[in-house]
C-alpha cells in the first residue's frame, strides 16, 4: 500500500512539463497540477478539512474538478463526487449524506446548501485560492481511511453512497497496471461515477496522461482520439454503439489504441466482434459493481468465442452463485451473484440495514456482497449474466429474463434498441412488456407479432411501445423504473 498523494507527488517532479490533463478549454502540466492541488489542500486544512472529512464535487468534467477531487484525498478527507442528473432534492440529499462542509460546484447546479456548507465555484476557483506559496501540511493515511464516497448509479432507486478506501483504491490501481507514463486515456463518462474513475486514477498513478470530455459526441472522440493519440479508453456500451455507428468510422486513425474498455451495462456480443473486427488495439470488458463485491474480466480479443459472457473471475476475487434461500447452487446453474474481492466496500456511508441486506455470508462466516444480478457459469467458468434479480419478470410463476426478449427484439431488422419491463398483471402477478425504437419506416405491430411467433408462451410481450429513445443514466444504464412508472 503506498499514498495516492505521494504517487502523484513522485510524478511532478519527475515530468514537471508533460501534460497530466486535458479537458475541453485547456491543459495541466504534472508540475502546475501538484502546485494547484497544493494549494486546494492548503486552504481546505486551513478551514479544518482533514481526516474523517469530506469535500464534496458536482459538475462536468474539467481540470478543476479533477484538481479539487485530488485536493480532498490530500487532505485525508474523502473526496464526495455527486451525481449531477439528480434531482435538487436527490443532490441535497447526497450533500447531507457526505456530511461535507464544501461544495465545490459548477454555476447553475441547482440545490440546497445547508447551513454551513460553503459552495465554491469551481469556475471560479481562483478567487478562492490562497497565495501561490501556500503549501498543505504532510498527511498519514491509514489503508481503511476513506478515499472517496461513490454515488451508486441509482439505477434500482435511490443512489447509496458507497465509501471506498485508500485500500480499494489502491488495490484498483494494482489491478489495473496496464497504464505506464505513455499512456494517453480518453474519458467522457463523468467523474462521479466508478467506471470512470476506475481508468481515471490509475492512468495518472502511473504518470500518464487523461484527456476529459464534458459531454460525450461520437464523432469529436473519434477527433480527439486522432489528436491527442489516446492509447486507452473506457466506454459503455451505448457509447460503443453511437461509435461503431458513424458512417466515417473507418476514415479516423486510431492506430494509436493499445487498449479500451467497457464496464457498467450489457455489453451485445456482436457489438464486441464488431470493435474486434474494426477498431485497433484490444478489448476488455468488466462486470462488477461501485461496492467492489468481485469482478468478472473478459479479454475479448484472447476469447473470440466468449463474446456472449462478461469473462471469468479477476484474480484475489471469489464469486458465487446463490438460490432465493441464500444457499449456493449447483455446478451449471442459475442464480445471484455474490462476491468477495480485494475491492469490497466496508458498507454504504452511515446505512448499516442497506449494508446488511447487501451482505452474504459463506458457510465459513466470509463476507461477500450480493450483487443484484442473476447468471450462470459455463463449462470453462465464463460469466453468462442474465438479469438483474429485480428486473426478473415473474409471471404465472414463470421466471422470464427481460434480456431474452430484449435479444429477440434487438434481433429484428426494424429496431434500433429494445428494453423489457415486468408491469403488474391481475392474473400472472406480471406480465413482460416491450419498449423499442425503430428505425424509419418499421411497423410497431409487425415488429411486436414477429417477436411473439419467436418467443415462448409465457414470454409473449403484452404490449411494445415506440420511444424516441430510451431513458439512461448519464452513465448509459436503461432506467427500466422510468419505463415501468411510464405505464403504471
Ligand atoms: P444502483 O445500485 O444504485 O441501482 P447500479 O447497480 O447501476 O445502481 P453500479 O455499481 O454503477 O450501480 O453498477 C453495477 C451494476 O451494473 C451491476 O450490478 C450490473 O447490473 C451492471 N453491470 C456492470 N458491468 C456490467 C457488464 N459488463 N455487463 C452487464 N451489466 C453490467
Ligand atoms: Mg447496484
Amino acid at each position: 500500500f503506498a499514498d495516492h498523494s505521494d504517487l502523484f507527488r513522485a510524478h511532478a517532479a519527475e515530468q514537471p512539463d508533460k501534460v497530466a490533463i486535458a479537458d475541453e478549454e485547456g491543459r495541466i502540466s504534472w508540475g502546475e497540477l501538484d502546485a494547484l492541488v497544493d494549494r486546494i489542500a492548503a486552504r481546505l486544512q486551513a478551514e479544518g478539512v482533514g481526516r474523517g472529512g469530506a469535500v464534496a464535487i458536482v459538475g462536468s468534467n474539467s481540470i478543476a474538478y479533477a484538481a479539487v477531487f485530488l485536493a480532498a484525498v490530500r487532505t485525508g478527507a474523502a473526496a464526495a463526487p455527486l451525481t449531477t442528473s439528480a434531482t435538487p432534492e436527490a443532490l441535497t440529499a447526497m450533500l447531507a449524506d457526505s456530511r461535507a462542509k464544501h461544495l465545490f460546484a459548477d454555476p447553475g447546479i441547482e440545490l440546497a446548501v445547508p447551513p454551513g456548507v460553503e459552495r465554491i465555484s469551481l469556475h471560479d476557483l481562483d478567487a478562492w485560492l490562497p497565495p501561490e506559496s501556500a503549501r498543505p501540511q504532510p498527511v498519514t493515511v491509514a489503508p481503511e481511511d476513506p478515499f472517496n464516497i461513490i454515488y451508486s448509479s441509482g439505477t434500482t432507486g435511490t443512489p447509496k453512497g458507497i465509501v471506498q478506501s485508500h485500500r480499494m483504491r489502491w488495490n484498483y490501481l494494482a489491478r489495473t497496471a496496464v497504464y505506464g507514463p505513455e499512456s494517453v486515456a480518453l474519458l467522457s463518462t463523468p467523474l462521479y461515477s466508478n467506471t470512470t474513475l476506475v481508468s481515471f486514477l490509475p492512468c495518472l498513478g502511473a504518470g500518464g496522461t487523461a484527456v476529459l470530455m464534458k459531454k460525450f459526441e461520437a464523432r469529436r472522440f473519434l477527433e480527439l482520439s486522432e489528436r491527442h493519440r489516446v492509447t486507452h479508453t473506457m466506454l459503455v456500451p451505448v457509447q460503443y454503439r453511437r461509435i461503431m455507428a458513424l458512417p466515417d468510422f473507418e476514415s479516423f486513425d486510431l492506430s494509436s489504441y493499445r487498449a479500451k474498455f467497457c464496464t457498467s451495462a450489457p455489453f451485445a456480443a456482436e457489438l464486441k466482434r464488431d470493435i474486434l473486427d474494426r477498431w485497433p488495439g484490444g478489448l476488455v470488458e468488466f462486470y462488477g459493481m461501485t461496492e467492489g463485491g468481485a469482478s468478472c474480466v473478459l479479454v475479448a480479443h484472447e476469447h473470440p468465442d466468449k463474446l456472449h459472457t462478461v469473462g471469468q473471475v479477476a484474480p484475489n476475487s471469489e464469486m458465487k452463485l446463490i438460490d432465493e434461500d441464500g444457499n449456493e447452487v449447483a455446478p451449471g446453474g442459475v442464480g445471484e451473484v455474490v462476491g468477495r474481492g480485494p475491492m469490497m466496500m466496508n458498507g454504504y456511508n452511515g446505512r448499516p440495514e442497506a449494508t446488511r441486506a447487501a451482505e452474504w455470508f459463506d458457510a465459513g462466516g466470509r463476507r461477500f456482497i450480493r450483487h443484484g444480478d442473476v447468471g450462470r457459469f459455463d463449462e470453462d467458468g465464463f460469466l453468462i449474466l442474465m438479469d438483474r434479480t429485480k428486473d426478473m419478470i415473474i409471471s404465472g410463476g414463470f421466471n422470464i429474463f427481460p434480456s431474452d426478449l430484449e435479444a429477440v427484439l434487438a434481433a429484428d431488422p426494424g429496431v434500433i434498441e429494445a428494453a423489457v419491463v415486468g408491469v403488474p398483471h391481475p392474473d400472472w402477478g406480471e406480465t413482460p412488456v416491450g419498449f423499442v425504437v425503430l428505425r424509419p419506416g418499421a411497423d410497431r405491430r409487425d415488429v411486436l407479432t414477429a417477436a411473439n411467433g419467436k418467443l415462448g408462451r409465457m414470454q409473449r410481450l403484452s404490449a411494445l411501445h415506440v420511444m424516441d429513445q430510451l431513458p439512461r443514466s448519464p452513465i448509459g444504464k436503461v432506467l427500466k423504473r422510468e419505463l415501468r412508472d411510464r405505464i403504471s
